[in-house]
């Protein structure tokens, strides 16, 4: 789960990160009540959407010479400018995607005099099983380009739970950074803060780009990405609340409603399957013949006629879905009763793509019969292989 640049520096602010003042606005009215509680003389005008890349990001209704999603404003007045121009628009970044993201959302931030710009994040780095601290030099740009073009400019220190932070990291950040003195004190200040911030929230991400110095020496977050486990939102019911629907795809969100794992993708063949690692290999096997999966889908282990049905029902919503693919492994479940959920459900959203189930495990036989005895234009496939072919012939006989 994601959240705002506004919230992370609010929840990093309680951590002891230094931030600079802000306020969250909603209208052109609020941003400027916003302004005015601000000192000035330089204020900046952000666009919060759950994406990176905003400063150099266009808007889609303003022509290519319109200034982009962070703007500098020298007046309250100019602060009012910005926000009627930017609120309700549609920006694209190169994280968005070419459709963009509406612009809700503005972050009224006092302006910060740079001296330097660098990249500091925190992650759970998957081959050690650590947190990994992330430093580099060349902060402000894409740090994707940095890794590429100059990867001898990218530190990464790993700290061990059984420790936890120590003062020699903080001073391994520092020498990453270049930062000597009072400035590296600061840095491991921001260090500690941080960290103490991602174990404290369950973090799965806070990546700060850029951590400026500013002119009078001070090392200042001007902006923070920051990311929660997801399966850690029971216990953070504060964090839950930042949750901002919006950003997040309505079938994503319908889908956690009912407990079911779905990813919406590219392609135009739904899946419906149990268990993540066959869903995983049901998709291999689409893109093995030749098309391109429309979704991940895990019903679980314990899917029942609701579960079925709710998921037939999101796969369908996906405008690009021209056919489904049914894999499903009864173990716990039997075939029987998934076979009467399918016919179900099928029925009850009136299905007009082509339907391919697969059915393997307890009581195959009786679901295959209930699916072929039902009337419907169900395909039944024997295995996984099979499977794949038919409803990819299926879609291209329809197409
Ligand atoms: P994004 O990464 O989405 O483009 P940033 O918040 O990093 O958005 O802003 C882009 C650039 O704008 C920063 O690299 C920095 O140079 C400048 N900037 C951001 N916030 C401030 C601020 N409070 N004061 C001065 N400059 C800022
Ligand atoms: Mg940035």
């Amino acid at each position: 789960m994601n959240i705002h640049e506004y919230q992370a520096k609010e929840l990093l602010a309680k951590y002891g990160v230094p931030v600079p003042a802000g306020h969250a606005a909603m209208s052109v009215e609020e941003a400027v009540e916003a302004a005015k509680q601000l000192p000035g003389p330089l204020w900046v005008v952000k666009a919060q959407i759950h994406a990176g890349g905003r400063g150099k990001g266009k808007f889609k209704e303003l022509g290519p010479d319109a200034k982009g999603g962070v703007r500098l404003a020298k007046s309250v007045d100019e602060v009012r400018e910005h926000a009627a121009e930017m609120l309700g628009k549609t920006l694209v970044t190169v994280q968005t995607g070419d459709a963009g993201k509406e612009v809700q959302r503005l972050y009224i931030t006092d302006g910060v005099d740079i001296a330097k710009e660098f990249y500091l994040a925190l992650l759970v780095d998957r081959e050690t099983g650590r947190v990994a601290v992330v430093a580099s030099t060349e902060g402000g740009m894409d740090i994707e380009t940095v890794a590429h073009d100059t990867p001898d400019r990218i530190h990464t220190i790993t700290i061990d739970p059984a420790t936890g932070l120590m003062p020699h990291h903080g001073r391994a950040v520092a020498a990453a950074l270049g930062l000597t003195g009072d400035l590296a004190k600061q840095a491991a200040k921001v260090l500690a803060g941080l960290y103490a911030a991602f174990q404290g929230t369950d973090a799965s991400q806070i990546e700060i780009n850029p951590l400026a110095i500013t002119e009078d020496n001070k090392l200042m977050v001007l902006d923070a990405k920051v990311g929660f486990d997801s399966n850690s939102m029971f216990r953070h019911k504060d964090l839950a609340e930042l949750r901002d629907l919006t950003e997040e795809d309505p079938q994503e969100i319908e889908a956690s409603k009912y407990d079911l794992a779905y990813i919406k993708l590219d392609g135009d063949i739904g899946c419906m399957v149990n268990g993540a690692g066959l869903a995983m290999a049901t998709m291999d096997i689409i893109k093995l013949n030749g098309a391109e999966p429309a979704n991940f889908l895990d019903v679980g282990g314990g899917a029942n006629k609701e579960k079925v049905t709710a998921a037939f029902k999101i796969i369908l919503a996906d405008p690009s879905v021209k056919g489904i693919l049914v894999n499903i492994f009864g173990g716990i479940m039997k075939c029987d009763i998934i076979a009467d959920g399918i016919v179900a459900a099928a029925r009850e959203v009136d299905l007009k793509v082509p339907l391919v189930v697969r059915l393997e495990g307890t009581n195959v036989q009786q679901g295959k019969d209930i699916l072929a005895n039902s009337g419907l234009p169900i395909v039944a496939a024997n295995d996984l292989g099979d499977a794949a072919a038919k409803i990819v012939a299926e879609v291209k006989k329809a197409a």
